[in-house]
């Protein structure tokens, strides 16, 4: 058997015992999924170490998808997780590459990442909300991110800040337990209350050179920005997968009447296949950062095409699907995340200037 394939059968048995059954509590109750997340990570399924490039894209992004395809709250913990993977495995900083990462590729140590904030700065969007004062062994950082998912007692999270006496940015990582880093849990949202999301604030945190990604952020952003919005695509696969499964199972009611709707999955299947390749084969590209656009166009088709997929489920399903705790409300709601996870559809609107 291929390890691809063998990969995927290894995620789905994971999924089945370690996420299926607590969709609803992440859903309805805040759980986070620290079980799922650490059984991934020590099942070998988040290792890099010898693979080229390719292979170790395809198999994030595929992996990302299944569980997606289940809950799109652990699918997006997952894309924190190796977002923050993607930095320490780019950086040239040999602490990181040697002690940080294999506790990120074995599940002992989790990531996250506030990257938002730099991604709308570097669009022009919004200023940079943390500022770095260079010491004699590392950076004091201060500021505030609004939100950071993906967070707890063994977990770090990457960051950009700007240097208070020169025009240069710095990104390092963080563990949460940091001295000045104060952290507070933010739920409330209409979905992924699961995420284990808080705000962060920095109060004059020491981070010592170890901890440092990049000194120069601006061209290592430019490196890992590709991966970053790759990764999110199959957030939006998965959940539109799930929804056409949805559709087809709700097929028959009310003497098969859904037929008339304007959303059908046979079309949304035909429309995810067409997605779901020009994604893989991003994948297999030497330079994602070649193929900037094209990785902009489908990050927003999929938003798009999730969006509908989502109503198309909800109205095939009818009232079951309105009830809160529906499979097919959750995904809606979900969904709408993905919409407004950075970078957001305007944001990506933007970015691709369609409009003036
Ligand atoms: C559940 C959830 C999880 C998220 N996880 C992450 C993450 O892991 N990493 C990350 O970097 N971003 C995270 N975000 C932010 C997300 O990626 C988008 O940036 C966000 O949804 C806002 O998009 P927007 O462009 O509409 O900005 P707006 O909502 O218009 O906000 C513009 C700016 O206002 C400020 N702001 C907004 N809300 C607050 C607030 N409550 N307190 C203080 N300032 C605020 C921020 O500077 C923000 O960027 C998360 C958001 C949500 C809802």
């Amino acid at each position: 058997m291929a390890v691809e394939e063998a990969n995927l059968l290894l995620a789905e048995r994971i999924i089945q015992e370690k996420l299926k059954p607590f969709v609803r509590k992440i859903d309805a109750e805040a759980h986070y999924p620290s079980e799922y997340l650490s059984a991934v990570g020590s099942s070998g399924l988040l290792r890099s170490e010898g693979l080229p490039q390719t292979d170790v894209l395809l198999g994030d992004v595929k992996l990302i998808e299944v569980t997606a395809r289940t809950c799109m709250t652990a699918g997006f913990n997952l894309w924190c997780h190796l977002a923050a993977s993607t930095y320490v495995r780019n950086t040239a900083n040999p602490y990181l590459r040697n002690t940080l990462l294999p506790q990120f590729e074995d599940g002992t140590l989790m990531g996250g990442t506030g990257l938002s904030n730099p991604m709308k700065y570097y669009a022009g969007l919004e200023e940079l909300h943390l500022k770095a004062r260079r010491v004699e062994t590392g950076y004091v950082v201060s500021g505030q991110l609004p939100m950071v998912s993906n967070l707890g007692p063994d977990h770090w999270f990457g960051f950009v800040a700007s240097l208070e006496d020169r025009d240069q940015r710095v990104m390092a990582v963080v563990p949460c337990s940091a001295e000045g880093l104060t952290m507070k849990e933010k739920i409330g949202y209409l979905g992924l209350n699961g995420s284990a999301t808080y705000s962060c604030v920095f109060d004059g945190v020491f981070i010592p050179d170890d901890w440092v990604v990049a000194e120069h952020a601006d061209s290592f952003v430019a490196k890992i920005r590709p991966v970053f919005v790759l990764y999110q695509i199959p957030l939006g696969l998965g959940i539109t997968e799930s929804c056409i499964r949805s559709m087809e199972k709700a097929g028959l009611k009310q003497g098969g009447c859904s037929r008339y709707l304007s959303i059908q999955p046979e079309e949304l299947a035909a429309e995810l296949e067409a997605l779901r390749e020009r994604t893989y084969a991003l994948c297999n590209v030497s330079d994602p950062a070649e193929h900037w656009r094209e990785l902009l166009e489908i990050r927003l088709s999929v938003a798009q095409t999730t969006l509908k997929a989502v109503q198309g489920d909800m109205l095939h399903h009818g009232g079951a699907a309105y009830l809160q705790t529906s499979h097919s409300s959750r995904r809606l709601r979900e969904a709408y995340f993905l919409a407004n996870l950075t970078p957001t559809v305007r944001h990506l609107e933007k970015l691709l200037r369609r409009r003036k």
